[in-house]
């Protein structure tokens, strides 16, 4: 035992909520004859800090004292020793640690046993924590060199731990001049500050080696008071080592603290394994939530529950075992219910959508400047207020046929901004390729090679001032381009990704706290930035496997067994990490339980939604349970997944007519809430027997709004418009009556669908014909022919959609279109008729005007154009031909038995033929590119059966201009060439789930309207 001098030390240990106010009879003690005699008290954290000096007040209110004292002062450990060191030498600055490490890596030789990840950035920080680990518990480098020499290890370890002594010795030469936090406790151990005031010591339950030499010396000149949190049983076995040495060094015997009456220490002490102990009351309640989103409901139904009861806001705390996307969406939900509350860790500049667009930015010239990633970036920097792109960034990038790569956000904009459909467009188009000229300026040819770190910031801000220009820098990503230089004095080229790690490390570090303790409602934060703090209601939440407690991370770099020989060969605490783990968790959840006053909440959720699994609870949750359970009663609250939680008040707005509309009946709530009385009207109508206007039958008040989709009234119409008009007239409807627009996203094509597939055919086709001057080609010439307008077609079609990548894909796709053709050239070949192709694609009508087609009572106006005409020897046309590219087969099939036009399914024909001036033939020259390999076949019409086709397209039209005419476009789930139309419609959501079967059962409809719509689809 160590001989001390000053006398008078004390160890006090127990649960939080014990301690409190034991620390607050101390602190009232000291000060008994003096208000303002000095005390100060070292905390574990600046927050707890806070908490107490708050809470110190409160205890002297209840007590009947003055809220009114002075002469406390808190600090950190760190914060005192550095008072009692007195100034050291120029501070290290921030990331100095990794910027020596990372240069020592770079020029050892002893590097190479690292591999290919000592080039890596993202080694620095493994090599920096160990390090760390080893400085904190006071092993110095000689010491490590040694053991490392000396001990019982493998030649591949003493290489590995040799190379790691090797960067101790270059770190520890590195910052031999500079003031860091180990020569800060080691200065201030050696101190010869002869301060009496006794030191309160509050909240630690462990403390590296550098920290215990400095405590030890403290108590040599001081009294100490250790306050250490120490819950009951095994729960607190954790603290054990500390209150040992404690004990042996202060030296003070314990003293075990008694918690306030009250069932919460009772059910403590369970926990810890007493099953004797008493338990009454409800004091611990226990939720298992369905999934993870609902255990969010439910910590938010706990709390409004609390504060219903009285317990304010500000004194109930949430505490999870990491800040974490989840904690940050419980705190963003608590908001949304109504809850006051703040989240500790607060939003770093890192995470801020600023620091999000910037991180994106960095990665552009790696990733080719993907379409998304710069889209995402402007709409980030655009909430961030930081650049003027416009809002209309994403629909221009698609018009401009942008999918990845620098020259594409620069030349394809500027070809936009050159030829806009509008004013508008052009003005927006030259604005947004003005922005994504300086961004991509900005984001290409960063340095490849090594750079100072003074070199990196002066790049890091000179590409920022390019981006942002006309506009300063944002302060935050200036503040962090300095972070980057300030290492410079300490030497050293690094690559790119070490300067993005300190960049971005310094915008991480830049935080501001959301909210203030005690003062903006429920406090949100994690396990660690808790400890200490008490609540009068606390949730420990998030209680499932591999969240709490978190897994124990073995260090890579210096095992568990060598740490212990370590420790055992030096006489220096060098911290486990693995094997201490779990009792290390333990305490933290116990503490966290701990904090508690009043009330204890646990929570946990058995399904992840985000990761679409299973969860199992965690066995604190599962401990906990047995703890507060007394014979058959558990405090556990099932939520069931899908079953309306009925306890409790209302957490959404959702939940809220639900209950009232279980409590009222949906009548009663639709009388007094508009949206439910239509919602239950729309569902009266759905399950009719009849047609609505809901599915497309349309009221008389719509008739002078449709008087002008009448075919009669357009100012054009397609074959493939009355196509599909025949096939589902409701689709129809959503798209030509209502302009609803599917989705339309340009991004690489993986390979082509069938319609691309078709109009790439098409395409080639019709260069094949105007560069034949043979008909058929001769078989010499054919290959390269069919080659060759394969690839000029396959190229217009990129030109106007999206690229089709990889190269190996595109390869395939261009075959596809090349068997085609020439499978299709093979037909031509075979059946040698008389006739030539005169024409392909010809236009409908002439000099650009639609083709007036006489419907009988009405002319109907056509757009489009021909496929091919074929003329006779005579040069008179003789033939109208539709390529038809089919996937499977049963096209055919329909026009057997004398189809025509298959109920206005396929109308091409009678058209074209109409157009070129009747008594022709007609074919259908259906090509099969599905798996079936390529093939032809022909659906060939004479002249007299392509006139009883125009004649059944004549009594279609006038059916169909009376369908739109009375409001009549219900819709076809089965169609005769289309089977199932459902399948590949973009309006499928318009339509819901089941809808098929909503549908049939108004088949029946007598609606005259309906039945002689649905009489079109018998005309052959
Ligand atoms: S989902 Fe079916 S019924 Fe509905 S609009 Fe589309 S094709 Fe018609």
């Amino acid at each position: 035992m160590t001989a001390s001098r000053a006398t008078g030390h004390r160890v006090f240990f127990g649960s939080f909520p014990a301690l409190e106010p034991r620390l607050f009879e101390e602190i009232a003690g000291l000060q008994r004859d003096d208000p303002l005699r000095p005390v100060a008290i070292v905390v574990a954290s600046n927050l707890l800090g806070v908490h107490l000096r708050r809470r110190y007040v409160e205890w002297r209110e209840d007590r009947g004292l003055s809220p009114a004292h002075g002469g406390l002062s808190f600090a950190t450990l760190e914060g005192f020793a550095a008072q009692v060191a007195g100034p050291g030498g120029p501070p290290l600055p921030p990331f100095g640690e990794f910027a020596l490490i990372s240069s020592a890596l770079a020029r050892l030789p002893e590097s190479r046993v690292f591999g290919d990840l000592a080039g890596r950035p993202e080694l620095v920080p493994s090599i920096e924590a160990t390090l760390r680990d080893l400085a904190d518990a006071g092993v110095a480098p000689k010491a490590f060199r040694a053991f490392v020499r000396k001990g019982a290890l493998s030649a591949e370890r003493r290489l590995l731990l040799g190379a790691l002594a090797r960067l101790y010795e270059e770190l520890d030469r590195g910052t031999a001049v500079r003031e860091t936090r180990a020569a800060t406790f080691r200065r201030a151990a050696a101190s010869r500050d002869a301060a009496s005031e006794p030191l309160l010591l509050y909240g630690f339950y462990d403390a590296t080696g550098l920290q215990k030499d400095f405590l030890a010396a403290s108590a040599r000149r001081r009294p100490v008071a250790a306050f250490v949190p120490r819950p009951p049983g095994r729960y607190g076995e954790f603290a054990d080592p500390f209150l040992r040495w404690a004990e042996e060094r202060l030296p003070a015997a314990p003293e075990g603290v008694a918690a306030p009456e009250g069932s919460l220490d009772d059910f403590a002490r369970r926990l810890g394994g007493d099953a004797a102990a008493p338990l009454s009351g409800d004091f611990v309640r226990l939720v298992s939530a369905a999934g993870s989103a609902g255990e969010r409901a439910e910590i938010a139904r706990e709390i409004l529950m609390a504060a219903e009861a009285g317990i304010p806001l500000h004194a109930i705390g949430v505490v999870v075992r990491e800040s974490s996307p989840w904690s940050g969406a419980l705190s963003r939900e608590l908001a949304r219910a109504g809850i006051p509350n703040f989240e500790l860790s607060a939003e770093s500049a890192a995470s801020s959508a600023l620091g999000r667009a910037v991180r994106i930015w960095w990665d552009l010239e790696e990733r080719d400047f993907p379409r998304e990633d710069v889209l995402d970036l402007f709409d980030l920097f655009r909430g961030a207020g930081a650049v003027d792109s416009p809002e209309s960034a994403r629909d221009l990038a698609r018009r401009a046929g942008i999918v990845r790569g620098a020259a594409d956000w620069t030349e394809r904009l500027r070809r936009l901004a050159e030829a806009p459909r509008s004013e508008t467009e052009g003005r927006a188009a030259r604005s947004f390729a003005a922005e994504c000229d300086r961004l991509v300026a900005s984001a290409r040819e960063w340095p490849r090679a090594p750079l100072e770190w003074t070199a990196w910031s002066a790049e890091i801000g000179r590409r920022l001032e390019a981006l942002f220009s006309p506009r300063a820098v944002p302060a935050p990503l200036v503040s962090a381009a300095e972070a980057v230089g300030a290492l410079g004095p300490l030497g050293g080229a690094v690559e790119r990704g070490s300067a993005a790690h300190v960049f971005f490390g310094a915008l991480e570090e830049q935080r501001q706290a959301s909210g203030r303790l005690g003062v903006d409602g429920v406090f949100v934060g994690s396990a660690m930035a808790a400890r200490g703090l008490t609540f009068a209601m606390t949730i420990v939440a998030h209680l499932v496997e591999r969240e709490f407690p978190a897994p124990g991370r073995p260090d890579p770099l210096l095992f568990d067994a060598e740490r212990r020989a370590l420790a055992a060969e030096t006489d220096r605490p060098v911290p486990l990490k693995v094997e201490s783990r779990g009792a290390e968790e333990r305490a933290l959840f116990a503490i966290a339980a701990g904090s508690a006053r009043d009330l204890l909440v646990l929570t946990a959720s058995r399904r992840d939604e985000a990761l679409t699994r299973d969860c199992l609870p965690s066995p604190f949750f599962a401990d906990a349970e047995r703890a507060a359970s007394a014979g058959a009663r558990i405090p556990t609250r099932v939520v069931e997944m899908g079953v309306p939680v009925t306890f409790g008040p209302s957490v959404s707005e959702a939940e809220a007519y639900g209950r009232a509309l279980a409590r009222s009946g949906a009548a009663t709530v639709a009388s007094v809430f508009a949206p439910l009385a239509r919602a239950l009207a729309r569902q009266d109508l759905a399950h009719a027997p009849v047609w609505t206007a809901f599915e497309g039958r349309l009221g008389p008040a719509a008739r002078e709004a449709l008087a002008r989709h009448r075919p009669s009234a357009l100012d054009s119409l397609s074959a493939s418009r009355v196509a599909r008009f025949a096939t589902c007239p409701y689709r129809y409807f959503l798209r030509n009556v209502q302009g609803m627009r599917e989705w339309d996203e340009a991004d690489r094509a993986a390979e082509l669908d069938p319609l691309s597939l078709g109009n790439t055919f098409h395409d080639a086709a019709r260069r094949l014909v105007a560069a034949s001057r043979d008909w058929p080609p001769s078989p010499a010439g054919i290959g390269a022919l069919a080659a060759r307008v394969s690839e000029e077609a396959l190229a217009r079609h990129e030109e106007k959609n999206a690229p089709v990548v990889p190269a190996l894909v595109r390869e395939l796709a261009r075959d596809r279109v090349e068997a085609l053709v020439r499978a299709w050239l093979a037909f031509e070949a075979d059946r040698g008729d008389a006739l030539r192709p005169a024409a392909a694609e010809h236009p409908l009508g002439a000099g650009g005007e639609p083709f007036v087609l006489d419907a009988g009572a009405f002319p109907v106006r056509f757009q489009g154009s021909i496929d091919r005409v074929d003329e006779d020897r005579d040069g008179r046309p003789a033939r109208v031909v539709d390529y038809k590219v089919k996937m499977a087969p049963g096209f055919a099939k329909e026009f057997r038995g004398g189809g025509r036009i298959v109920g206005g399914e396929a109308v091409q024909l009678p058209v074209y033929a109409l157009a070129v001036g009747g008594e022709v033939a007609s074919e259908y020259l259906v090509l099969h590119g599905g798996s079936a390999g390529p093939a032809v076949e022909s659906v060939f019409f004479s002249p007299e059966e392509t006139e009883e086709a125009i004649a059944a397209l004549r009594s279609f039209l006038a059916g169909m201009e009376a369908a739109v005419a009375s409001g009549t476009f219900v819709p076809r789930t089965a169609a005769r060439l289309r089977k199932d139309p459902c399948g590949v419609c973009e309006c499928a959501d318009v339509c819901g789930p089941g809808h098929k079967v909503r549908f049939a059962a108004k088949d029946d409809d007598a609606d005259p309207a309906v039945r002689a719509l649905l009489a079109l689809r018998r005309l052959p």
